[in-house]
């Protein structure tokens, strides 16, 4: 029996792994379906990481002391894929993708969203080099520059105000005319100055070369008018997808509360509505989608776990 089997090695896993390995849990296994490391290990740069400020560096060199310090302190990584979490009783039951199955007192889920993509040409290949799905970590690059984003939910929007108070210009393209946000959340943007609307509009092609973005191709699906926006870089905002498969019984329902969206409804504590099964970093509501908070939510997580597991000796 675990004390506790952490699912999901990124920011949050690792981070719930390393406190509770250090706060005296003996038996802690991480179950990580690939290398530990999480989405920032696709990241070219990470300059918001307090204390890590190495110009040049990538997130996979960011992350990789993460592992080499968790693993020091007895965290067991298992390269598994992990099928779903069940409560049995008192304890877990954590069964992976072989059909084999691992009994847990606790339970700490981090498996992460995934940002949707959108198949727009040159998406993929200049992913991560002008593509990005994430305003707080790479608008700065863009500081007074002229940039894209695309989408038309509250996300997009959010975000293309939070890149109008760094970029010198935002120009917002959404495939409709009718936005998805909010409508205070509009007449927010509709006042912003240096934001352009760019609507009935499509991104054709993402263009680029070596060095990354260059500009768009774009058309008005209406007039069926084309253009050039020349921008060094596109953020794309067309949703997310939860890694929440985890938490599905096998007649699909959510074995603890979720929001409408399929995040995991924690508090503060990381503490779901299932006794001893917490949720952490970007699956949970409200999350700001950072390596710092998905980092302080595995912490958080690890320190209930300590104090659940002596509540229950
Ligand atoms: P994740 O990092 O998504 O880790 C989840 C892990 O769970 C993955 O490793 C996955 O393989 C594993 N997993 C999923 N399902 C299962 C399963 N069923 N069984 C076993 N394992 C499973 N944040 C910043 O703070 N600064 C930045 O500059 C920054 N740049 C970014 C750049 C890019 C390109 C991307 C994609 C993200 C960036 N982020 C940045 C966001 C940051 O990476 C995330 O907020 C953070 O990684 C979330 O951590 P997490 O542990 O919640 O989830
Ligand atoms: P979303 O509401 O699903 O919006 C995604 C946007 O991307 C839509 O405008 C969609 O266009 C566009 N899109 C999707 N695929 C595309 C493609 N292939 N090409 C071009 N455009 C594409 O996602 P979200 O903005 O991330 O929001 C998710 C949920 O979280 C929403 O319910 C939202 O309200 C909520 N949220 C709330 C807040 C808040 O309350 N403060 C903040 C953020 C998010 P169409 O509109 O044409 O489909």
């Amino acid at each position: 029996m675990l004390d506790c089997a952490i699912i999901g090695g990124g920011p949050a896993g690792l981070t719930a792994g390393l406190y509770a390995t250090r706060g005296g849990l003996k038996n802690v296994v991480m179950f990580e379906m690939g290398m530990p490391g999480g989405q920032i290990t696709q990241s070219s740069e990470i300059e918001n990481y307090p204390g890590f400020y190495q110009h040049g560096k990538t997130g996979m060199d960011f992350m990789d002391t993460w592992q080499e310090q968790c693993f020091a302190f007895g965290l067991t990584h298992k390269m598994k894929k992990v099928e779903r979490v069940a409560k049995t009783g008192e304890h877990f039951t954590v069964t992976l993708e072989s059909g084999d199955t691992v009994e847990a007192k606790t339970v700490i889920v981090g498996t992460g969203s995934t940002p949707k993509r959108t198949g727009i040409k040159g998406e993929d290949e200049l992913w991560g080099r002008g593509v990005s799905t994430c305003a707080t970590c790479d608008g700065f690059f863009y500081k007074g520059k002229s940039v894209a984003v695309l989408g038309g939910g509250d996300t997009a929007l959010e975000e293309a105000h939070y890149l109008s108070n760094i970029c010198a210009e935002v120009n917002l393209i959404h495939r409709r005319d009718e936005f998805r946000a909010s409508p205070s959340m509009v007449d927010r943007i509709r006042r912003t100055e240096n934001i352009n609307m760019i609507t009935d509009t499509i991104i054709e092609e993402i263009e680029g070369d070596m060095m990354g973005v260059t500009g768009l191709k774009l058309k008005n699906v209406k007039t069926e008018e084309t253009s050039n926006l020349e921008v060094p870089g596109v953020f794309i905002f067309a949703g997310h997808n939860v890694n929440n498969s985890v938490l599905k019984d096998e007649s699909g329902a959510f074995i603890c509360d979720m929001n409408e969206w399929g995040q995991v409804i924690v508090d503060l504590s990381m503490k779901t509505s299932i006794e001893g099964l917490f949720a952490t970093g970007d699956m949970r509501i409200e999350a700001p989608k950072q390596v710092v908070s998905a980092a302080g939510d595995g912490a958080a997580a690890a320190l209930q776990v300590i104090a659940y597991i002596q509540e229950q000796a």
